[in-house]
């Protein structure tokens, strides 16, 4: 069985006619070579959702959303993105045939904008949505009575509005769970928190259905930037408040309402959940350390995990025998301003072949 539909017996059941697989899950988990013996970490591993075909963990939502859609028989996609949901769904809606149109948080990087376009999306960029949580609120008022009139599905990669193409997402724990003997923590970067809330729910399934259980602790990671859901966590808030204005610069975690956050409170009672909050700049690092010290090539989203666990590891909740789970989330490819802070073309050098070419080659060797 391909893709997420092998675990088809754990998720809500779908004719086979509309299960599209693209290539999407089935991920693979590396153990770290170098990270985890700079931390003193035995057991660090990596779970390369940045692998999934459009480039992202979306797909297995998206792969979710649009069989569901199909079965349903929806007029279109109808969606909302920074990115990578958006790509996902544009590239599944694209397979099943259906039209798909999305409405992009203000921002979101090009290449992202542009891959959703080359899958041949309809695409929307709106001023300060995203961002502002007051306009936020009302492009979703506007969304769900269009929706609602015009049969489409509204698809939001959170479970407050797609918890159907969510479940999907929930195999990423299946799959860790099916592969590691034991696992103590699981890392998650965390926007609206969705993507949480899946792996808990994920391993919360895995635990009552299978009898082989590891239970970790999930940490949530945000960017201080983007704090709707760790400090109230960590306890060092009461309620959870949506901000005015997400200042975090990393793609894909700025988002400032409050979606999946009180159905984590809900599950923290019964799971083991923690949380961290991370720099940007930390996060930045990370995303270089993977690339040059793992061969792993990443958004910043993506190395949200790492920077989560050097936070825990320093105030002690971490051991070094510990087996620990790093998500890493998205491609390098997705966000190419990102990359420009690892590389840029001044970096690369420039020779007048007949001059100095062998000289440069012998210097780098020496180097
Ligand atoms: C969507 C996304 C996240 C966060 O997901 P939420 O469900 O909003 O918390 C993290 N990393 C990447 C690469 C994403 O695309």
């Amino acid at each position: 069985m391909k893709g997420i539909w092998k675990y088809k017996e754990l998720l809500q059941s779908v004719s086979e006619d509309y299960q599209i697989a693209l290539g999407e899950g089935n991920t693979p988990l590396v153990k770290s070579r170098q990270i985890g013996k700079i931390l003193g970490l035995e057991n660090l591993y990596f779970k390369l959702e940045n692998l999934n075909p459009s480039g992202s963990y979306k797909d297995r939502f998206a792969a979710m959303a649009v069989a569901y859609a199909q079965e349903q028989g929806k007029n279109a996609i109808l969606a909302t993105s920074s990115g990578n949901t958006g790509a996902a769904l544009a590239a599944y809606s694209a397979a099943a045939n259906m039209k798909c149109i999305i409405c992009l948080v203000d921002g979101a990087p090009f290449g992202k904008v542009q891959q959703m376009g080359v899958y041949g999306a309809e695409l929307l960029m709106i001023k300060d949505f995203g961002i502002n949580d007051h306009c936020t609120v009302e492009v979703m008022n506007t969304l769900n009575e269009l929706a609602d009139k015009h049969d489409c599905s509204l698809e939001i990669s959170a479970y407050k509005f797609s918890p159907n193409g969510m479940e999907g997402v929930q195999t990423i724990a299946f799959e860790i769970a099916d592969e590691l003997e034991q696992v103590n923590q699981v890392f998650v970067p965390a926007g609206g928190g969705g993507l949480y809330l899946s792996i808990v729910r994920g391993f919360a399934k895995w635990k009552n259905k299978v009898n082989k259980a590891v239970s970790p602790t999930l940490f949530c990671v945000q960017p201080k930037g983007n704090d709707t859901i760790a400090s109230v966590l960590l306890g060092d808030q009461l309620v959870p408040k949506a901000i005015a204005n997400s200042t975090t610069k990393i793609s894909g975690l700025q988002v400032s309402s409050l979606l999946d956050v009180d159905a984590i409170l809900e599950e923290s009672k019964s799971t083991a959940c923690d949380a961290a909050l991370v720099e940007d700049k930390d996060v930045f690092e990370c995303q270089k350390m993977l690339a040059q010290l793992e061969g792993i090539y990443c958004e910043p989203a993506g190395a949200v995990a790492l920077a989560g666990v050097k936070e825990a590891l320093a105030v002690g909740k971490i051991k070094a025998t510990d087996h620990i789970v790093c998500i890493v989330t998205g491609n390098g490819f997705k966000d190419q301003q990102a990359l420009s802070r690892i590389y840029t073309e001044a970096d690369c050098l420039y020779v007048d072949q007949t001059l100095n070419t062998k000289e440069e080659i012998i210097r780098k060797i020496e180097k």
